[in-house]
């Protein structure tokens, strides 16, 4: 179905839980958030429904996310049931990888299409430092197993910060030629308060590639599976390829084709507006499947043309990125 600005939506990304197994300093405080309690968050049943609806209104791409997907009981027989309703062609997943070897092959079997994975530097000490605590083999690991599965496009999402790992741009580069690899770069977003945001961390899409450049030989590619609002480079002679996710300073809000589930059932349209529709209550009122139907219409009639994170941050906004999901 088309929003108000012609923009086809049919993606929906859902939050499974607002817990995580990592603290990463860009996505959690120090002292962690208040968690819902269990009865707030969505059971397994109600996702089902509401994906059946959403198909019925033309989503046909589903991406599980969190908090961290693999640690919400029930992951394994969710995907097998995501991933039969008629209209859901592809059923992805984003992780940091730690309980991956232990879930990929039975996700795999169940239906799971795809991965992305977070890894922000390929160091096990500083990876023990921005996940506080992370233990950077295991998430390796979870890398290793998607690689052998074959789930391809395998994807790693690293937001690169300024002063933490901003030296280890060409790391990521060069582990594309070792390995079939789809690098996202990320630009890092001012979510949640107190995520230890500032400007001058920011490392822009142009000064990233401007460095890649110096070095490799890069094209702009078309056409990867599941390529979203990332801009793809494809490198001379490497098994895999670039991306960049840059909503700040190259907002992508023309071709934004999604629409998020938070945890706790509220149905956002925009990852950075406030707007949300408390889908939950409404299914937990008996809502019939028409009325939720319709609340997912006016969700996409309700997409903000684009979002205002460069003029403000993330003032006011009382969530953070693994309630409403990555
Ligand atoms: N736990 C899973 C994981 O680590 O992939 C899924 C949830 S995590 C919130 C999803 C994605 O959001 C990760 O790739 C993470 O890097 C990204 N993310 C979280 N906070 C961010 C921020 N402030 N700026 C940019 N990306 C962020």
């Amino acid at each position: 179905m088309k929003d108000n600005f012609k923009r086809e939506i049919n993606y929906l990304r859902i939050s499974l839980t607002d817990r995580c197994n990592l603290r990463c300093i860009y996505c959690i405080p120090q002292e962690g958030v208040p968690l819902k309690p269990h009865e707030e968050i969505l059971r397994l049943e109600e996702i089902i429904h509401l994906v059946k609806v959403a198909a019925d209104v033309g989503i046909s791409k589903v991406r599980l996310t969190g908090g961290e997907p693999l640690i919400r009981k029930g992951i394994v027989n969710l995907v097998r049931v995501l991933s039969k309703i008629p209209g859901i062609d592809d059923l992805a997943m984003t992780t940091n990888g730690i309980l991956f070897p232990r879930f990929g092959p039975e996700l795999k079997e169940a239906g799971l299409t795809r991965v992305n994975l977070s890894l922000d530097t390929l160091k096990p000490e500083r990876f023990r430092e921005i996940t506080r605590g992370g233990d950077w083999e295991q998430a390796w690991k979870g890398v290793e197993t998607a690689l052998e599965l074959g789930l391809a496009p395998v994807k790693l999402n690293a937001v690169i910060m300024r002063g933490t790992n901003d030296d280890e741009i060409m790391d990521f580069v060069e582990l594309t030629y070792k390995y079939p690899l789809h690098i996202r770069f990320i630009e890092y977003m001012p979510i949640g308060e107190h995520s230890g945001w500032e400007e001058r961390k920011l490392v822009t899409q142009q000064e990233m590639l401007g460095q890649i450049e110096k070095q490799y030989r890069v094209q702009p590619v078309m056409g990867i599976r599941g390529m979203g609002p990332a801009k793809y480079y494809n490198l001379e002679g490497s098994r895999g390829s670039l991306g960049f996710i840059s909503p700040l300073s190259s907002c992508f809000c023309a071709y934004c084709n999604r629409l998020r589930l938070t945890a706790d059932g509220r149905l956002r349209p925009c990852l950075h507006s406030t707007q949300e529709l408390n889908l939950r209550d409404c299914l937990r009122s008996g809502a019939s499947n028409q009325e939720l139907a319709e609340l997912f219409q006016t969700a996409i009639k309700g997409k903000p043309e684009r979002h205002t994170m460069n003029e403000e941050g993330w003032k006011g906004r009382a969530r953070f990125m693994q309630q409403i999901g990555g």
